[in-house]
């Protein structure tokens, strides 16, 4: 759910000028890019060094706000919050990406609206659907369609094609459209894991109800005070899917060294005091404490945690590996046809 899958579909061989901008990002390292990106696109930094003071809350390291929006196929109007030209995809690893559709409403069409047959390897998409409905296929003989609450996860590990098309029925009739895609990195031991996917109802996530009536906690991946997700990953990570009340007061922890954010899908909330309105995405330091949200609406939250990989890697559109000539072998096999056949 790319625009950047046509790219690779286009050029013949990866421009010089993006090996070179590659290569420099990754001598900058951790800390280098996490200082460029806090100079560059963070809002609420002096109210974080106040969070160092020591009353065992876990820092917010800045509040990012939504970007302009922009189509992927004809489907799709997302806002991106990584990579987004900034490294951030780094600070946040495993994850790679996040693309969000905030609600907005489709017309009735009789024109498929989507993205149409593209490939990826060594990744895994996440598809959030909060409300619309979308279909998927792939090379792999996978099909589902996913509703609002419901969550799908592709491996494409190794290689896949697939599409992702609005749902015929919700595509002639429209509506209220909210969707969210999240790529997670392979670890390089798991690059080509055999293509798998998983359709994660929303009535089958394992839940925590919070005391007090705040409201529930769905946990996609990772655990929630001990009750595990049912989504498998590659390396560790937490993912919930939170619904909070309005006047909803949370506190939990995630690993200090795990990247972890928050993003505001609908609602407000605050975190540790610092305020983030909807569409807005928290990025917490890396470090231990407690992290309180208080819901000042009604909110659905996603909350991504996991341990970063470390390793080395370049992307190339829908590609995401660890050298330069896995991404050429990725774009020769591509065309090769070894990625399977998905129609149109
Ligand atoms: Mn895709």
């Amino acid at each position: 759910m790319t625009i950047r899958c046509r790219r690779v579909l286009t050029f013949r061989n990866i421009p010089n000028s993006f090996a070179i901008e590659r290569k420099e990002f990754l001598h900058r390292g951790i800390l280098g890019t996490a200082l460029a990106f806090i100079g560059g696109a963070f809002c609420g930094t002096a109210k974080a060094m106040e969070n160092l003071a020591g009353n065992g809350q876990r820092g917010v390291e800045g509040v990012l706000s939504p970007t302009n929006s922009h189509m992927v196929g004809n489907g799709f109007k997302v806002m991106n919050y990584f990579p987004n030209g900034k490294g951030f995809e780094e600070r946040m690893s495993p994850f790679f990406l996040l693309d969000f559709n905030a609600e907005v409403n489709f017309p009735p069409s009789d024109i498929s609206q989507g993205v149409g047959v593209h490939p990826h390897r060594g990744i895994e998409t996440i598809t959030f659907a909060y409300k619309g409905s979308v279909e998927h296929h792939d090379s792999k003989g996978n099909h589902g369609i996913i509703n609002a609450g419901d969550v799908q996860w592709m491996t494409a590990g190794g290689g896949v094609l697939h599409k992702e098309y609005h749902e015929q029925t919700f595509n002639r009739t429209g509506g209220a459209f909210e969707m969210l895609q999240l790529w997670i990195n392979l670890p390089k031991k798991h690059k080509r894991v055999p293509a798998k996917y998983q359709s994660i109802l929303h009535s089958k996530k394992p839940k925590v109800t919070l005391p007090k009536g705040a409201g529930t906690v769905h946990v996609v991946a990772g655990e929630y005070e001990g009750v595990k997700g049912i989504a498998t990953a590659y390396s560790p990570i937490h993912m919930y899917d939170m619904h909070l009340n309005a006047g909803a007061d949370v506190n939990f922890q995630l690993p200090a060294n795990y990247n972890s954010g928050i993003l505001v899908v609908d609602g407000a909330i605050t975190v540790n005091d610092t305020a983030a309105p909807e569409n807005h995405y928290v990025q917490l330091k890396n470090e231990g404490g407690a992290i309180r949200i208080q819901a000042t609406r009604k909110c659905i939250l996603l909350v991504l945690s996991g341990e970063p990989l470390n390793e080395p890697y370049v992307n190339y559109g829908p590609f995401v590996m660890n050298t330069e000539e896995e991404i050429h072998e990725a774009i020769e096999d591509y065309k090769a046809g070894k990625f399977g056949f998905l129609a149109d």
